[in-house]
């Protein structure tokens, strides 16, 4: 096969079409993803424009696969910022706004320089004016309380939470997902 595109990783599901990870997202490259279509392991849900060719065949590029036999997921969700803000529906926790991932940031409800953690018990999602507004107050303060009090969520609530989202959503995204998806560190 050649093939001189750029990174295209094909999103991976779950026999039940929910991510396999969403931590991180499951992602596999062309080449993985087009063994695992060749040796019929994944049905092709979604494809590239971009064409693979060998000798004896052509192929599109897939974007989103779903494996054909169901893999059992249980597990802790990391603590990463695009898990926090999916926990919290990437809206902004005192404005309630909705903001594209790029302009979303994370507030410590507790601020640090009062002893407040970095826990998924005390950050929450917040926009770049309500995080400056915040600063080091308390959230005592008026206007300075988070919508909905941080708490650690389920693997299972974050999953339907995603799933809340067109998938176009998740599709166009995946590339800040990858970019968010590093773990947060006290
Ligand atoms: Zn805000």
């Amino acid at each position: 096969m050649t093939f001189d595109g750029d990174f295209a990783p094909a999103l991976v599901l779950n026999a039940d079409f929910r991510p396999l990870s969403y931590f991180p997202l499951s992602l596999w490259s062309w080449q993985e993803a087009i063994k695992a279509v060749v040796s019929d392991r994944v049905q092709v849900l979604s494809e590239y424009d971009t064409v693979v060719r060998s000798p004896s065949q052509s192929m599109r590029l897939p974007s989103v696969i779903a494996l054909r036999d169901y893999v059992p997921t249980v597990r802790r969700p990391a603590f990463t910022r695009f898990n926090v803000f999916l926990r919290d529906r990437f809206c902004c926790q005192y404005c309630g706004r909705r903001f594209p991932t790029q302009d979303l940031t994370f507030d410590h409800v507790m601020p640090r320089s009062r002893g407040g953690r970095t826990s998924w018990e005390n950050v929450v999602t917040a926009c770049q004016s309500c995080n400056l507004a915040k600063a080091d107050h308390l959230p005592n303060r008026p206007g300075f309380r988070p919508w909905r009090m941080p708490e650690m969520p389920t693997t299972f609530e974050l999953q339907e939470i995603g799933r809340s989202f067109p998938p176009h959503h998740l599709h166009k995204s995946w590339c800040d997902f990858l970019y968010w998806d590093t773990e947060l560190e006290d």
